[in-house]
């Protein structure tokens, strides 16, 4: 059998997202070739990561500084919080440059499984900002499945008395997407955010 010190570390990428025992043999024989390249880079990173890297206290971004880049950027409009999931899910927003207000990241979604409640999701740390900072909107951008929609709506309750607008992400088809390409589900999503274009010589009764 292998060295320990190899088992371990096969073991340890068998656990990250996507890889399995196999995968994670390919990737540590890679990483072997590839001693000084790769190896010793990775491992570098890692350990600057762990301990550089942590969550805004406002926001819940991930961040080499406290408050993280977005929360402490003064160009940021603070009268718009976008309310996501998690930090890839903010990443993709950033990437698309299309908002430029602030997030709230919740960390997941409401579970009783995983034990995530109201308190795990920071949900009153959102109603504290609400009360001090002068926030006129609220998106929530939560994910279009049962837990995401289950959590914006839990949000949507709390926040009714504090936020002046609470909305929601409209789900639909993507832009150059072939609807024989979509799931039911963003099918179904979008025939039911359907928007008139012209009205008909009949108004629907
Ligand atoms: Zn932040």
């Amino acid at each position: 059998m292998a060295a320990p010190a190899l088992e371990d570390l096969i073991q340890l990428l068998a656990r990250l997202p996507g890889l399995g025992p196999r995968s994670a043999r390919r990737v540590a024989l890679h990483l072997l070739k590839q001693r000084e390249t790769s190896m010793q880079r990775l491992a570098a990173a890692l350990a600057k990561a762990a301990r550089e890297v942590r969550r805004c206290s406002a926001c819940g971004n991930l961040d080499g500084q406290e408050p993280c880049w977005i929360c402490a950027d003064p160009e940021r409009d603070g009268s718009l919080i976008c309310v996501v999931e998690e930090v890839d899910d903010l990443w993709a927003l950033e990437r698309s440059g299309l908002f430029k207000g602030r997030y709230h990241v919740l960390g997941g979604t409401l579970s009783a499984l995983d034990g995530l409640g109201p308190e795990e999701l920071g949900i009153d740390r959102l109603l504290g900002r609400l009360e001090r900072e002068r926030i006129a909107e609220v998106i929530l951008a939560t994910s279009a499945t049962v837990d995401g929609q289950t959590t914006a709506h839990y949000i949507a309750e709390r926040l009714a008395a504090s936020s002046p607008v609470i909305s929601r992400l409209a789900h639909g088809v993507p832009i150059g997407g072939e609807l024989n390409y979509l799931d039911d589900g963003t099918l179904g999503a979008a025939l039911k955010a359907r928007r008139p274009i012209q009205r008909g010589p009949v108004e629907p009764a």
